[in-house]
């Protein structure tokens, strides 16, 4: 599929979304947080899900979390615009609690659609629940930054698990982990990006 098929797939899908009232969370919420970014990007970060800033302005990652996740980008010299960003709910849930099995399972269906259109080749799972969505029963203590090489509904996907950035914004020791395991990112670039961006964007 080219780049303008993903994003008409993409937009069908939101809208989709948008009129979908049985989503376990939209009444509680102002706005749907679908995700944004590069639809042809070949890597994803799946976070949580939106807090009162997303809720606010219906975009993934814009408060103090997605300062540090722009700050992380940054480091390794990736534009944000070249990636694709959502989480594994897309409404917020009341007081920014964890999202319920139910509400997992209501949203990724949406996830699933999400990730069969971008189809990535890398994902970056941010916190616990997205990592729990491809790598059951695993520990994030034992495994962020582990490159996982996995399967999702029948292809091959290399899943990176990532602390929350939320997470490593309450606890120092946490940051630096995370901090140092963007840095694998660069490790598989060439699953991620052709030769010419790598040189462009000094991924060498
Ligand atoms: N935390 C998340 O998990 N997702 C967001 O979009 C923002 C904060």
């Amino acid at each position: 599929m080219n780049k303008e098929k993903k994003e008409e797939q993409l937009s069908k899908l939101k809208e989709k979304m948008l009129k979908d009232n049985s989503l376990p969370l939209k009444k509680g919420a102002k706005n749907l947080v679908f995700g944004e970014g590069d639809a042809d990007s070949r890597v994803m970060f799946i976070g949580e899900g939106p807090g009162y800033w997303e809720d606010q302005k219906a975009r993934p990652f814009v408060g103090n979390a997605g300062a540090l996740l722009n700050f992380a980008l940054h480091s390794i010299k990736v534009p944000r615009e070249r990636v694709f960003i959502t989480n594994v709910v897309h409404h917020r849930p009341p007081n920014n609690r964890d999202p319920l099995p139910e509400e997992l399972e209501a949203y990724g269906k949406y996830l699933d659609k999400m990730i069969e259109i971008i189809n990535p080749s890398v994902i970056a799972t941010l916190g616990r629940f997205s990592m729990g969505k491809f790598l059951p029963g695993a520990m994030i203590s034992k495994i962020h930054g582990k490159v996982h090489e996995s399967s999702w509904k029948g292809r091959g996907v290399t899943i990176i698990p990532m602390y929350h950035p939320a997470a490593a914004l309450r606890n120092l020791q946490i940051k630096q982990q995370f901090m140092e395991d963007f840095k694998k990112i660069l490790e598989v670039r060439e699953k991620v990006f052709d030769k010419k961006e790598i040189e462009q964007m000094e991924l060498v």
